[in-house]
């Protein structure tokens, strides 16, 4: 079975989910996982906020205004008046009325999960209704009921396969199942969700849990690109990457693919293809683990880092010091991206910077410590093992005008990384897709 996940600008529009629900159709049969509409899981965030403050009359209003949107995309999705009328109904019972109940007294965080999790549960109920109307065999399948995670918030794989194989049995006769990305329930049994962005994650999980044959990532563009094409022009999608190449690419900056998505099908072997649901004749971009060799594939950027350097004389040829200054990182919960490191100092990028000033006031005790903010990583991603020599010098030699804070190789074969300045960023992007791509 194949895996379809579409995002929320995928299914942002009535017009959008036909669009998505002829694609499904063209499969004889696919499980598809699917965002909320897009703005939506945004939307009801700021609801919660305003429940968690008490500002009701402000949430209620945001509530109003949803809720004629959704009433708009319903009289435009279904072509009977039959299939309207009984998803107003599910949408006004089932997510109107209990936004609505929700009072400024007793709220707590775990309502604001629940808030959070109606996005996804109304952009299934409505897409499964379309199908249905449009005469295929499709089945809603509750996300809750196989999506779990554990008390350090890891999805429970174990669970997820004892309980959706058996489900997907059970409708043997269904051609195609519908489920909500990105909510789950806790440890606990209440619901909750994954990170930000996490529907794409959830396909990875059951494309893994259920051993498909493909995971398709469908999104508003034709594939990952070469380079961001916000900064650059003439940027290309990138046909094949490997697992590892994608994951660094999705970690350092490229917004298509969530970072924590590649994992799970890189274990169990699944390749996963990134298309566009506005262009499908697209080739996109195929994932797997087969490596290309010789070839630089792309370059993506991070913005909003911080980069800390502790110096220290004293230090000096001393063991234990590494140990010392990531000990602080860790018990501030702040994880460190690159590390540089010479004889007499350390330098480290954070883009968690929320507990900056306990770290810096702790590192303190150890040398002289200087912060620089307002910092991007750029990274390269592709054949950089050492024997493949040349394109280090290459990279390096495009970013000879752009003032460079740190350089980090080694650690990964398929990645250079430099932190530089967020101003030079654009330049520096330019710079690399003329070197590499021209
Ligand atoms: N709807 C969720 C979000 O906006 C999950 C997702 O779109 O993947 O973050
Ligand atoms: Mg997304």
């Amino acid at each position: 079975m194949k895996i379809q996940k579409f995002g929320g600008t995928s299914v942002g529009s009535a017009q959008r989910m036909k669009e998505v629900v002829k694609l499904i159709g063209k499969n004889e049969s696919s499980l598809v996982v699917l965002s909320a509409m897009a703005g939506t899981t945004n939307a009801l965030i700021e609801i919660a906020d305003y429940f968690a403050r008490g500002n009701r009359e402000s949430a209620a209003a945001m509530i109003g205004k949803l809720y004629t949107k959704y009433m708009c995309h319903i009289d435009e999705l279904y072509s009977t008046e039959k299939m309207r009328e009984k998803t107003r109904t599910f949408i006004n019972d089932n997510i109107f009325k209990v936004l609505l109940s929700y009072k400024k007294s007793n709220f707590t965080p775990e309502m604001a999960k629940e808030i959070v999790s109606l996005g996804e549960i109304m952009s299934t109920n409505m897409l499964v209704n379309y199908c249905n109307e449009q005469g295929m065999k499709a089945v809603l399948l509750n996300a809750l009921d196989f999506m779990r995670i554990d008390q350090y918030t890891e999805p429970d794989i174990h669970h997820l396969r004892e309980t959706l194989v058996p489900l997907l049995k059970q409708h043997s006769d269904a051609q195609y199942f519908i489920t909500q990305g990105f909510i789950c329930l806790n440890h606990e049994g209440k619901v909750d969700n994954l990170e930000r962005g996490g529907s794409d994650y959830t396909a990875s999980l059951i494309g893994a849990a259920i051993k498909a044959d493909v995971i398709e990532i469908w999104t508003d563009i034709d594939g990952m690109h070469n380079n961001d094409p916000r900064y650059v022009e003439g940027t290309q999608p990138v046909h094949h990457l490997h697992f590892e190449e994608a994951a660094e690419l999705a970690y350092f900056g490229a917004k298509i693919l969530h970072p924590t998505c590649v994992l799970p099908a890189k274990a169990a072997g699944i390749p996963v293809k990134v298309l566009n649901t506005m262009q499908p004749e697209a080739e996109g971009t195929l994932i797997d683990n087969i490596f290309d060799p010789g070839q630089i594939k792309a370059i993506a950027a991070k913005d909003n880092i911080t980069t800390v350097k502790i110096v220290s004389t004293r230090m000096l040829l001393q063991t234990g010091f590494l140990r010392k200054v990531f000990e602080i990182f860790e018990t501030y919960n702040t994880p460190i991206d690159v590390v540089t490191t010479s004889e007499v100092g350390i330098s480290m990028s954070i883009d968690k910077i929320d507990q900056l000033a306990n770290i810096v006031h702790e590192l303190k005790q150890y040398g002289t410590v200087v912060v620089d903010q307002d910092m991007c990583i750029i990274c390269v991603v592709g054949d950089l093992r050492s024997k493949n020599i040349g394109f280090e010098s290459s990279i390096t030699n495009a970013l000879r005008d752009i003032p460079i804070r740190m350089i980090s190789f080694g650690g990964s074969e398929h990645n250079i990384s430099f932190l530089i300045s967020q101003k030079d960023k654009k330049a520096a992007l330019k710079a690399l897709s003329k070197q590499l791509f021209n």
